[in-house]
């Protein structure tokens, strides 16, 4: 009677999904370093903000549209 450590199977499930979602920023990122438009919002092409980027490299949107919805990535 050992359920105690069971793996939790939707929590794999989050994990690749998560892990999804940051390929497909990365695929985002490459090639928008390429077309030269890497750093602005993908809304307002604004320029990000450098700390911003620094922390979060796959950053796609200045902050006034990182919240306004979308993945989040
Ligand atoms: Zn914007």
């Amino acid at each position: 009677m050992s359920e105690g450590q069971a793996a939790d199977p939707t929590a794999d499930v989050a994990l690749l999904e998560e892990a999804e979602a940051v390929l497909e920023g990365l695929d985002v990122a490459l090639r928008r370093l390429e077309d030269g438009s890497y750093g602005t919002c993908e809304l307002c092409a604004d320029p990000l903000d450098p700390e911003e980027l620094r922390a979060r490299p796959l950053t796609r949107r200045c902050a006034s549209h990182a919240a306004a919805g979308g993945s989040g990535v």
